[in-house]
Order: C-alpha cells, then structure tokens, then sequence
C-alpha cells in the first residue's frame, strides 16, 4: 500500500509517499510559505531530479492539492490517480493525556486533537488544518493521527509531574509530555534489531540531536523519561532554544530588560541555545563545528556546554533507569557530528565502560555500533526516519 505521509507546519508542509510493502519512499517534498507571499513546491519523485515550482498557496487545502498534483502529474508523477494512496499518516504534534498510540481519525478524534491546542498552540492547529484539507480532497482515503507524545506516555507518575502545585496539572494538565516520540520509538527499536537483541531486555538512551534536540530513556521496551516538558523548549541546549534554566531568569530579563513574558519566550525559544550562546553567529552544528575548530571561543564554549548537557542528561537515565546498555545518537547532530560524540563519549562516559572505536564513529549514514567489541556499554548511531515509522503505524491501523 502507498502511504501518504504528511507533516503539516504553520506555514509549511512536508511530505512524503511510502511503499510500505518495500518500505522506500516514492516521493517527497515540501510546500514553503504558504499563505505568505512566494510560496513554492519542492517535489522529488525517487530517481528523478528535484523539481522547485512558485505557485500560489493561500491555504494548506491549495497546499494538499498541489502535492497530490505533483504525486499525479503524467510526466513526473510517481502514481496514475489518488486511487493509488491506500492511506494518509498524520504528524500531530500534542496528543495530551488521551493518546498513547496512533489512531484512525473520525470526527470525535479530531476534536480530542483541538483541546490540546492550548499545550501546542504553534503547531497542533497547523496539523489539524493538514488534516482537513486532506479530508476535503480525499475524503474516502484513511486517515491516521501519529503523535509525537505518545511514545512517552508511558512514563511513570514520578517522571511527568513537576515541583508545582498539584492544582495546575488538574486543571491546565501541566506536566512533561516530552516530544519526538516517534524517532526515540524507532531508534530504540532499530537499535534492537541491529544488535540482534530482544528490544524488552535492554536499558536504551537515545539522544535525539537535531536543531530540537531531547534525550529519552527507554527502559525495557518502555519510555520511561524524557527531557523535553510541558512544550519542547525544557532539556538540552539546541539550535535556538535554551533548554533547562533556573525559571528566576525570566523574571530577572523582564525587570532588567523591560520585556513582557511573550517577548522573553520568544528569546527562550528563537534566540537563545547555540545562535544565543555565539552571539548570533550561527544555530547550524555544521558552522559550530567549523568554528570550533578554528578556535572560536564563542563556538568552543557552546559546543562544550551542549555536549555536556547531553552527558548530564545520560548520567541522570542511567540512574533512572539504575543501568543503561545501549546508549543511541541520531538526528541531523548526533548522526553526523563525529567529533561530538567523541566528546560527550570520551570526556563524560568512562564510567559505564564506553570505548569508542575512532574508525566505526567516522562513519556516515549507517545502524551501526561505534565502541569496540570490549565496551562495557554500547554506542550507536541510528539514522531516525520519522516518515517510514508514522508510515509503519498508517499502514498497520489501515490494514
Ligand atoms: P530538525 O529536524 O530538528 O530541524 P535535523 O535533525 O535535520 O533537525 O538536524 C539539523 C541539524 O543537524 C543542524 O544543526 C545541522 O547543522 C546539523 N547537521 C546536518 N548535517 C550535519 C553534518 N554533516 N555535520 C554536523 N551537523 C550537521
């Protein structure tokens, strides 16, 4: 069966069109810009070239019938008519308390999705819009909602709650939710397989590193920490998010500064983390890298703060999880900045015994253990591929 998978942003949506029975992709792109003046379709058929065409998007529905034009279109198009799409996978961000694992999507579904609007208001009402104009133009396709919180739900009371008043978890359901379930979900399985092992023995932590970044910790097949929150600015240090700071702070900016709360939270969210800490210079690891080692001391101290905030947060799940065996890097940093892992693994992790094999951690693009046969804990790195795990999820409940 074709999946359609579908990524749905404010102004922007991603998508992709999986074979599930190969598991390739057929298809992808994004739609850029929409409702924004120059909006533009990027569309890549497998095998064939990327193809990039201005065209007006005033809405996500005008986006969908773009996309579904390209996957159809008689020269580059990659299926005869949308006939050929057996299903569309939804990315939802926030699925709140209700949702452990993804589910067909009928009326009722949909408004459980808008209550959590509050606990993501950027991004639940874009996927939700997604989802709409999908309907509108393919209203006999199955539909699945996949969210990025429900891999973590199974996390244990002692793990979600905060240091606050009860009230406001009863209330507002304020607690950690954490996010990028999707991609620890996958990681953490992937990383069973390739090890030959049963994924319910092992102790996993997996440091998704990208430009949001959030680490988990997987303890026999089950999530059981997590380091984003509430919203996905609490944890690591990323790209332009500060990650964990001392809550007085805000209060301290907002006296000295004269900002409002919504003015500090967007530093916390868009100015702070790498591009904060270099002074603008650049939330890009591969700049950073580049910097770091040309000596710039901006760049020298962000990188060492991320890399041992990654290393404080392996040292936390190992105790939560009084062990760990496997411990997994992925996303666009952890699956391409050798020389961090180097760093976080040689400067921090002697401890559990972790030995890094110089040679296996250059290694591009591949599952692969990157510690010698003697390391008592295992390294890895997993390429994540969100698409193909919501497009397993999709075909499952569509079968
Ligand atoms: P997101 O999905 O959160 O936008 P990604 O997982 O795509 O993020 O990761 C983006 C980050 O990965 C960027 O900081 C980028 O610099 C980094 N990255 C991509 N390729 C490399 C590389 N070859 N070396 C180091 N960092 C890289």
């Amino acid at each position: 069966m074709n999946i359609l998978v579908i990524n749905c942003g404010s102004s922007s949506l991603k998508f992709q069109l999986i074979d599930s029975e190969n598991e390739k992709w057929i298809a992808k792109g994004i739609c850029e810009r929409i409702g924004i003046d120059g909006s533009r379709i990027v569309y890549t058929p497998a095998g064939g070239d990327k193809e990039v065409t201005e065209s007006v998007m005033v809405n996500h529905t005008d986006a969908i019938r773009l996309v579904l034009d390209a996957l159809t279109n008689e020269k580059t198009g990659v299926v005869k008519d949308l006939s050929e799409i057996g299903a569309v996978g939804h990315r939802i961000v926030h699925g709140g308390e209700k949702f452990s694992k993804a589910t067909n999507i009928d009326e009722e579904v949909l408004k459980a999705i808008e209550e959590c609007n509050d606990l993501a208001p950027l991004h639940n009402p874009a996927n939700l819009i997604g989802i709409r104009a999908c309907k509108e133009l393919m209203p006999d396709t199955p539909m699945v909602a996949v969210f990025d919180t429900a891999f973590h739900q199974t996390m244990p009371e002692k793990a979600y709650l905060y240091g606050i008043p009860y009230e406001y978890y009863e209330k507002y359901k304020i607690r950690r939710y954490g996010f990028h379930g999707t991609s620890h979900a996958y990681v953490s399985k992937r990383a069973a397989e390739v090890l030959g092992k049963n994924y319910e023995d092992l102790k996993i932590i997996v440091c998704h590193l990208g430009n949001g970044a959030s680490v988990s910790a997987v303890d026999h097949g089950k999530c059981v920490d997590t380091s984003m929150g509430l919203t996905p600015l609490e944890g690591l240090i990323m790209g332009t998010r500060s990650g964990d700071i001392d809550p007085a702070i805000i209060e301290f900016i907002a006296h000295r500064e004269n900002k409002s709360i919504d003015e500090i939270m967007a530093v916390l969210n868009k100015k702070s983390g790498l591009l904060g800490m270099t002074k603008n210079f650049s939330s890009d690891f591969r700049d950073l890298e580049d910097a770091y080692f040309k000596d710039d001391k901006l760049a020298i101290s962000a990188v060492e703060a991320f890399a041992y905030r990654v290393a404080k947060y392996i040292g936390a799940y190992t105790a939560a999880m009084n062990g760990v065996d496997v411990i997994c890097f992925t996303a666009g940093v952890g699956e391409n900045a050798a020389f961090l892992r180097s760093i976080i693994c040689n400067n921090y992790l002697g401890y559990l015994g972790v030995e890094i094999d110089e040679e296996l951690n250059s290694k591009r693009g591949e599952d692969i253990a990157i510690t010698t046969p003697d390391s008592k804990t295992i390294a890895m790195v997993i390429p994540t591929n969100e698409e193909l795990a919501i497009a397993r999820e999709t075909c499952a409940l569509c079968k």
